[in-house]
């Protein structure tokens, strides 16, 4: 028993999952609760449209047709596994139930033959149709099973529900027969082995790993002389005076001169050189402790 789960959390959830999802035009405000309650909420049910073409199959899942208006189910699952959500909140998917199935997913046991059409769905299952003739020649892409077992595992886990909280339409309803074209026993034992770790939840806490800082390397001894001239001493020159070893009437600049030397050397005495170790032209040492920053 659950709270039903919001637009914009549905949305972050799925996408969490590493599903690509598209909002179809109102989607957050289209339901059908002015026709029957909704929620609470105790599992999610898996369709297929027998229908072909993704505009036409989300369109028909959207607006419904005479007889059955739309939402018909909350996302269709596309053949490239993309999933279009259509609707939020009660929706005409499930239809009359059997009651006994529903207590079997309330209290996740195995599940019994539906014989029975005493109880409301709509109000308890999320649907999702996947694009699917229901024909059993009609392929089931890897892709689109794969998004089916995310959808799934990213609701279960949000309830808290196992992979029984799962089930087809074919074992709600008398006289379905959908989905079609793989087991559903089978897409329980992926969602289980997704929900039991095999496939890791993306970490929310996790930080991206900052990039290392890169720094200059040593030009060598040759490279400081008279009329050079490069961005390497400009920023060579900001690091001293960022060290307090600045001599610099303005600058620094790009071109070498005697304040970079002069400036160089009270470096390399602070790091304790004397004598021909200390006269202001960079060696690789004092040159790598200096860490002028490659821009
Ligand atoms: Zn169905």
């Amino acid at each position: 028993m659950a709270k039903p789960i919001s637009a914009s959390k549905m949305l972050e959830l799925l996408r969490a999952e590493g599903l690509t999802v598209h909002e179809v035009r109102n989607w957050r405000t289209h339901n059908r609760n002015t026709k029957g309650p909704w929620g609470p909420l105790n599992g999610v049910m898996i369709h297929h449209t027998v229908t072909s073409g993704t505009a036409a199959s989300v369109d028909i899942c959207y607006d419904g047709y005479s007889g059955l208006p739309g939402p018909l189910c909350h996302g269709v699952i596309d053949k490239k596994g993309e999933i279009h959500l259509v609707g939020n909140g009660r929706a005409n998917h499930a239809g009359l139930g059997d009651g006994d199935v529903l207590r079997a997913v309330v209290n996740e046991t195995g599940l019994p033959h539906d014989n029975e059409a005493d109880t409301d769905g709509n109000r308890h299952f999320y649907g999702f149709e996947c694009i699917n003739l229901g024909n059993g020649k009609d392929p089931w892409p890897e892709a689109q099973k794969e998004a089916i077992e995310k959808v799934s595992a990213a609701i279960c886990r949000h309830h808290g529900w196992s992979e029984r909280s799962v089930i087809g339409h074919k074992e709600w309803q008398p006289g379905k027969s959908d989905p079609r074209g793989f087991t559903m026993d089978g897409m329980r034992r992926r969602i289980a082995d997704r929900l039991g770790g095999k496939a890791p939840k993306p970490d929310p806490d996790s930080k991206p790993t900052p990039a290392k800082p890169s720094y200059v390397p040593f030009p060598g001894a040759d490279f400081f002389h008279v009329g050079q001239k490069s961005p390497i001493i400009t920023a060579m020159g900001r690091r001293l005076v960022a060290e307090g070893c600045g001599h610099y009437e303005e600058g620094p600049s790009p071109e070498w001169s005697d304040a970079d030397r002069k400036s160089y050397q009270a470096w390399q005495r602070r790091l304790e050189f004397r004598g021909k170790d200390a006269d202001g032209i960079p060696g690789k040492v004092s040159w790598d402790k200096l860490k002028v920053p490659a821009s």
